[in-house]
């Protein structure tokens, strides 16, 4: 690297603050010098995003010597430019949320206030930056004994590859290169520009009319996030209700409660073109049979993500690849090629950093250690991050019924949890899909403003084989938002009390009374 340009692309860690600075000096160090490589590496990671840095981590802890490559900015996309800067600033939306409701807690003079956009980006990178000490460069080359190449990696056959002119020989090689935001095929979207997660995280400034195509997980968060930051949104869906992976009742909760924020929702809606116009951009979209247009000042593009395999030479190591689908593995992570696995965005269907890391632990298991774990043994819980959030664990109704399972789901609104009422965070449930007449627990869904801790019971249960019964027999503090999942499992409970068992019931408490 000596001589060389940083390979720093500033327009993605603009603006050039002090905490963009630590970030960058962090995972991507200007004056990084690559090492020799080694004679013959146990694993070669290319890709330090979650999947790469956790794999290249736990293999260095277990005695493997490894080299990490990574062509842009150690972290990934969830350190800069997707989990950490979005919940940074959903963390200030939430926070002006509080104070827009501040009346009813009797605090008053709370209608008055100024919102600083800059300042609360700038906390977000500076939190960002606070958190990229954990995955820089000099702490995988220092703390794990990691030889960390800062470059394109880029097959040159079946048991190497190259980097910055350096030829790495291996025993087994870790596809971690993850995705990458592609925009949707609509006319005149590149002329005029748009926004993605890779450059949203970099404005300084609030754009004041802000449309947000796709209303999945991404587009709702930042449509929510901005709204309250106080941009007018309006958020493009095609389906007929936002997260449209979600149950109708969950999204209609989360649908209700952006509308409450001042955001247009434009369901049934398609993008038909985009265009400059005298009062900004200019967004052509049919809803239904009619034609509608928005003019706004920029446009979020929150839908299209593409494998990350451009530069990779996959065909010199004979690795099968699919270019929308990504890296071909089997259960086990195996590539085409038995010497090369994958893990995290590249291969997997979940895009979550979790999962990432779940497949990471996976990979040093197959690949180093003869391990046979599979990746449809887990449990993948996910949550999106609105307000309310909604997360979801393993089957939905819908899915088991498909699947010819019959099913038994209940539901405890979040206006029965004393707790829920107190906080005034009521808006929301907890779900539960039973394998019918046993308490097996198929899969659940929480609407609540901590969904994403909620759910975490769920998971631990499905995991370890725990029925809902169980969950009835544990005690819960009270008064704890969380106990509308016992709530859960005492309505369970109350569908066991047959009409024999009640009469046997009602006969002895007779019999005693007598
Ligand atoms: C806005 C947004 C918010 C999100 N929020 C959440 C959330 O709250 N929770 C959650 O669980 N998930 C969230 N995600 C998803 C999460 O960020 C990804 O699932 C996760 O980052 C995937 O990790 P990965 O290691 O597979 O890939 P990545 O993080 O994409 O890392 C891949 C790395 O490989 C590098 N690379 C690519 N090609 C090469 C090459 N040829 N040579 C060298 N390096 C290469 C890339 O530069 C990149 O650094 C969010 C995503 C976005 C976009």
């Amino acid at each position: 690297m000596k001589g060389e340009k940083p390979m720093t692309q500033p327009s993605l860690v603009l603006p050039q603050d002090e905490s963009n600075r630590i970030l960058v000096q962090n995972v991507r160090p200007p004056e990084w010098e690559n090492p020799e490589p080694a004679s013959c590496y146990n694993l070669v990671v290319i890709g330090a995003g979650t999947a790469g840095l956790v794999t290249a981590a736990g293999a260095a802890g277990l005695g493997a010597k490894v080299a990490l490559i990574e062509r842009h900015l150690l972290g990934g996309d969830c350190l800069n430019f997707g989990c950490v800067p979005s919940k940074g600033i959903i963390r200030a939306s939430r926070a002006i949320y509080d104070v827009h409701s501040s009346g009813e807690f009797g605090i008053l003079g709370g209608e008055d206030f100024r919102i600083d956009f800059g300042k609360a980006m700038e906390r977000m990178r500076r939190i960002r930056a606070e958190i990229s000490a954990h995955d820089s460069a000099r702490r995988f080359r220092e703390e794990f004994g990691i030889d960390v190449f800062l470059g394109e990696g880029s097959f040159v056959g079946p048991d190497s590859l190259e980097v910055g002119g350096k030829r790495l020989r291996f025993k087994k090689a870790a596809i971690c290169t993850g995705a990458r935001a592609v925009a949707p095929p609509i006319p005149g979207i590149e002329e005029v520009g748009y926004l993605t997660n890779e450059t949203v995280f970099s404005l300084t400034d609030l754009p004041s009319r802000l449309a947000v195509i796709g209303g999945g997980p991404l587009g709702c968060e930042l449509t929510q996030t901005f709204a309250r930051l106080g941009s007018q949104v309006s958020i493009l869906e095609s389906e007929g209700h936002l997260l449209s992976r979600e149950d109708p009742d969950a999204a209609e909760i989360v649908q209700n409660s952006m509308v409450r924020d001042g955001v247009e929702l434009c369901l049934n809606s398609k993008a038909l073109k985009v265009s400059r116009g005298s009062e900004g951009k200019v967004v052509n979209f049919e809803q239904g049979s009619k034609a509608k247009e928005l003019s706004v000042d920029e446009i979020l593009v929150g839908v299209g993500r593409a494998p990350n395999a451009k530069g990779l030479n996959l065909e010199k190591a004979n690795v099968a690849y699919d270019p929308k689908l990504g890296v071909k593995v089997n259960e086990r992570l195996q590539t085409s090629n038995p010497r090369i696995y994958a893990a995290g965005d590249i291969c997997f269907p979940y895009k979550f950093t979790h999962t990432a890391d779940a497949l990471a632990r996976i990979l040093i298991a197959n690949a180093l250690f003869m391990g046979r774990q599979k990746t449809s043994a887990l449990v993948i819980p996910w949550c999106t991050y609105t307000d309310p959030e909604v997360a979801h664990v393993g089957m939905y109704e819908r899915g088991a019924r498909e699947k010819g399972i019959e099913v038994l789901t209940l539901t405890v609104p979040l206006t029965q949890v004393d707790r829920a009422l107190l906080d005034g965070e009521a808006q929301g449930f907890a779900r539960v899909h039973l394998k019918k007449g046993t308490g097996k627990i198929l899969g659940a869904t929480v609407v609540a403003r901590h969904a994403g801790e909620m759910i975490n019971e769920f998971s631990l249960a499905i995991t370890s084989g725990v029925g809902l019964s169980a969950i009835g027999k544990t005690i819960h503090p009270y008064p704890t938002q969380v106990e509308a999942i016992k709530k859960l499992a005492d309505a369970y409970n109350r569908t066991r009390l047959t009409p024999l068992v009640r009469k046997a019931l009602g006969a002895w408490l007779k019999w005693q009374r007598s």
